[in-house]
């Protein structure tokens, strides 16, 4: 990561004519939405490239790159397969593939993704059990344990790695313990946490995990990007959901050529080449342990402001922070007005929460300037 911070580049985030509201700044100084979330300027550049053909040896040099790159942040040694999609195209990929219709799957939530990633499946017609936790506390592994007993005919679970809603991160390794131990599915939403937070896919036994371009990945939205492990494989080899574009096996084919069976998105390839290269240049250890510091920083400035943290110290997440406020319709709107962008609670959190989103370009000294002017609103 450069010394730059992302406040401090050279060109706005925002600019060119803005609309006439008078809520609109004249400039987005921070955008610290969790997702989509800063672009660093030689990504940016590389989305300007000339178009090349996807079916040459560039595209495949391409491809092979970003793949192999990828499965370095991932820790994994299973298929990575890139889809033009949002994350939830993605997750859907995920379900299509590995199921057919009726098949009884643990749906594990603890905010809006996970009930978003259970809605999904049942929209394809699994039978979804749904294990609910508080929205701000963590999945439990003993409740995971006992409805795993409850429950027969489980062939797989649905895990949010990173909730982003109450910015709560799960255990993974305590999940995985378990789904190996009945032979089941693990579907892991990583869509933000990979790439900012630890998720070692094959050593914790994730089967599918699921990212996307507009979150730690310093890209704009418009990619997914998964995993698929040989256990996943062969769950694939036996689904019988209907899916086309997000054929799993169709994918692995044209791969085996570093090409992919649609037209991809070039442009955005290129850009997550080259964040990708700067992910790389700095280290996995060290992005994780720059998100590490830069939450605990974080947490420790909120905390100083006299406010109090939806997610326990022993669960909150690398990437997201959610903070309560009460008003935090009108806090949000003052510091829009600043130039600060963050995002708010959802569902039954709307109006009382804050979430900050630290994931991808960003360091301690962009998440102290959210807390200096944070702070100047709440006196105000
Ligand atoms: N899951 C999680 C945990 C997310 O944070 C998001 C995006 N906020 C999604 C799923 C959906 O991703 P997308 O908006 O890219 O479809």
């Amino acid at each position: 990561m450069t010394a730059q911070t992302s406040a401090q580049q050279s060109a706005p985030l925002v600019g060119g004519p803005q609309p006439a509201s008078h809520n609109s700044p004249a400039v987005v100084d921070q955008l610290r939405l969790p997702g989509p979330t800063p672009v660093p300027d030689m990504v940016r550049a590389a989305g300007a490239r000339q178009m090349i053909s996807h079916r040459g040896a560039e595209f495949h040099d391409l491809l092979r790159d970003v793949t192999q790159r990828l499965q370095g942040f991932y820790q994994t040694a299973n298929t990575v397969l890139v889809f033009a999609a949002s994350g939830t195209g993605g997750l859907e990929a995920a379900i299509a593939n590995c199921f057919s219709p009726g098949d009884r799957v643990l749906a594990l939530s603890c905010g809006h993704f996970g009930d978003r990633f259970a809605d999904l499946a049942a929209a394809y017609g699994l039978d979804v059990v749904r294990l609910r936790f508080e929205w701000g506390q963590a999945v439990d592994p003993n409740a995971v344990r006992q409805a795993l007993t409850d429950h027969v005919n489980v062939r797989g679970v649905l895990l949010t790695h990173n909730e982003t809603s109450t910015g709560v991160q799960n255990p993974v390794p305590a999940i995985g313990a378990l789904t190996r131990e009945h032979d089941l599915l693990l579907l892991v939403d990583s869509v933000s946490g990979l790439g900012a937070a630890d998720l070692r896919c094959d050593e914790w036994g994730v089967d599918v995990a699921v990212t996307a371009s507009q979150k730690a990945w310093m890209t704009p939205p418009g990619l997914t990007m998964l995993s698929v492990s040989p256990r996943a494989w062969a769950a694939y080899a036996e689904a019988r959901l209907p899916r086309y574009y997000f054929d799993f096996g169709a994918a692995r084919k044209y791969l085996d050529n570093w090409e992919t069976p649609a037209t991809p998105a070039v442009s955005l390839l290129f850009q997550l080449q080259a964040a990708l290269q700067l992910m790389d240049e700095e280290g996995r250890v060290a992005v994780f342990a720059r998100h590490t510091a830069v939450r605990d920083h974080l947490r420790a400035g909120v905390r100083a402001l006299g406010l109090d943290l939806l997610a326990d110290d022993t669960v909150a997440s690398r990437t997201v922070t959610a903070v309560k406020v009460p008003d935090a319709r009108r806090v949000l709107a003052e510091l829009r007005a600043q130039g600060v962008e963050l995002a708010g609670g959802l569902g039954p959190l709307e109006g009382h929460l804050l979430r900050i989103g630290h994931m991808g370009w960003v360091t301690q000294d962009d998440t102290a300037q959210v807390l200096e002017q944070l702070g100047a609103v709440l006196a105000k």
